[in-house]
């Protein structure tokens, strides 16, 4: 299984680092954030070291995300939120501070002070179509 030996989630995987681990499998683990947005706030993690959400083979990420569903329900029950953002950052422009893969999952509430800016664009005509064009063919690519 790939390891980085400087990265802390490794770490976390090899129990070289405590953790409050909630759940563990063969391929995923997953533990409570050490700097929570809120209180449970979770940390979803594959074993195996890869550095983002796009590297990860296919059947690692439906396995890592069949987790979600009961870890969310977990997540409800144990904090009592009525909701949940589930988020994962890619990249050091989208926020990737720890360069391991892994799906923060929030939990939400009614009034709480958590957010983000979310500004809406609008295409101009033709764009949108363009781009699903784009896409379809880059989905396509034997190498994608
Ligand atoms: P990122 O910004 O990479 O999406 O988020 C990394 C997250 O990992 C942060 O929310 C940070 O609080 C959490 N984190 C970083 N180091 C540790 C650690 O040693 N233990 C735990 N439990 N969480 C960590
Ligand atoms: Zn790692």
């Amino acid at each position: 299984m790939q390891r980085d030996p400087e990265c802390i989630f490794c770490k976390i995987v090899s129990a070289q680092v405590p953790a409050f681990v909630v759940h563990e499998d063969q391929t995923t683990i997953a533990f409570l954030d050490v700097g929570p947005l809120a209180e449970g706030h979770l940390l979803v993690v594959p074993r195996e070291h890869h550095a983002r959400l796009s590297d990860l083979p296919a059947q690692l990420a439906a396995d890592l995300g069949s987790k979600l569903p009961k870890l969310g329900r977990a997540l409800m029950k144990v904090t009592s939120a009525s909701a949940l953002n589930v988020l994962c950052n890619e990249g050091a422009e989208a926020g990737q501070v720890v360069k391991h893969v892994h799906f923060h999952m929030i939990p939400r509430r009614d009034a709480d002070q958590l957010g983000y800016r979310w500004n809406a664009g609008v295409y101009p005509a033709g764009r949108a179509a363009d781009l699903a064009a784009a896409f379809q063919q880059a989905i396509a690519a034997p190498q994608s």
